[in-house]
């Protein structure tokens, strides 16, 4: 793990769906939404958003949507709704992994390889950086690149993930998490 001054920027790795705008949940599974027409952004989220990128935190979207795999849903939906939440909340990037579990992927969550993309592709540097997410993947994935953990609290069927770092009820609650880390990357300008 890297650090001082040229160990690069603090990001924010932010799940999806049930972070960014709200997940239904059917048959006891959170889903994403079907459409443009059917994302509701979580209250609070654009004004964090905002807090975040004028603090100088990277937002990085990693979302599984193993949906396209299991032929539910096209590249072309899943990415109308990614670029839909780039243009609302002014994102960074949105890293998709299309696959299941059968493919034996490196970027499906639990597995950290989203999370590692976007650190080689922006200059992340992970150690002070934060996975945001509403599910044990979420948590486990942030675990398992070496970020801080923070679980938005949700009450899904499948359970509470195992020892996230901080839980929170909104991704407004992250933005003084976040703030310890871009103290140091001041300091380490001087
Ligand atoms: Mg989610
Ligand atoms: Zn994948």
């Amino acid at each position: 793990m890297g650090s001082g001054p040229a160990a690069g920027r603090v990001a924010a790795f932010l799940d999806r769906d049930g972070v960014l705008n709200e997940s239904v949940v059917r048959d006891g599974k959170p889903r994403p939404p079907a459409s443009v027409d059917d994302i509701v952004i979580r209250p609070g989220v654009p004004a964090a958003c905002n807090s975040l990128r004028d603090a100088g935190v990277l937002l990085l979207v990693v979302t599984n949507q193993p949906d396209i795999a299991r032929g539910k849903a096209t590249w072309d939906e899943v990415d109308a709704i990614n670029q839909h939440l780039i243009t609302e909340l002014g994102l960074d990037a949105v890293l998709v992994c299309p696959h299941d579990d059968a493919d034996g992927c490196d970027c499906r969550k639990p597995k950290p390889g989203l999370l590692l993309q976007g650190a080689e592709r922006f200059g992340v540097d992970l150690a002070r950086s934060v996975m945001v997410g509403d599910r044990w993947r979420d948590i486990d994935a942030g675990r398992n690149a070496g970020v801080t953990t923070v679980w938005v609290r949700s009450d899904y069927p499948e359970g509470a993930p195992d020892a996230p770092d901080h839980t929170v009820d909104d991704l407004a609650e992250v933005v003084p998490l976040l703030i310890p880390a871009l103290t140091v990357e001041e300091d380490s300008l001087r």
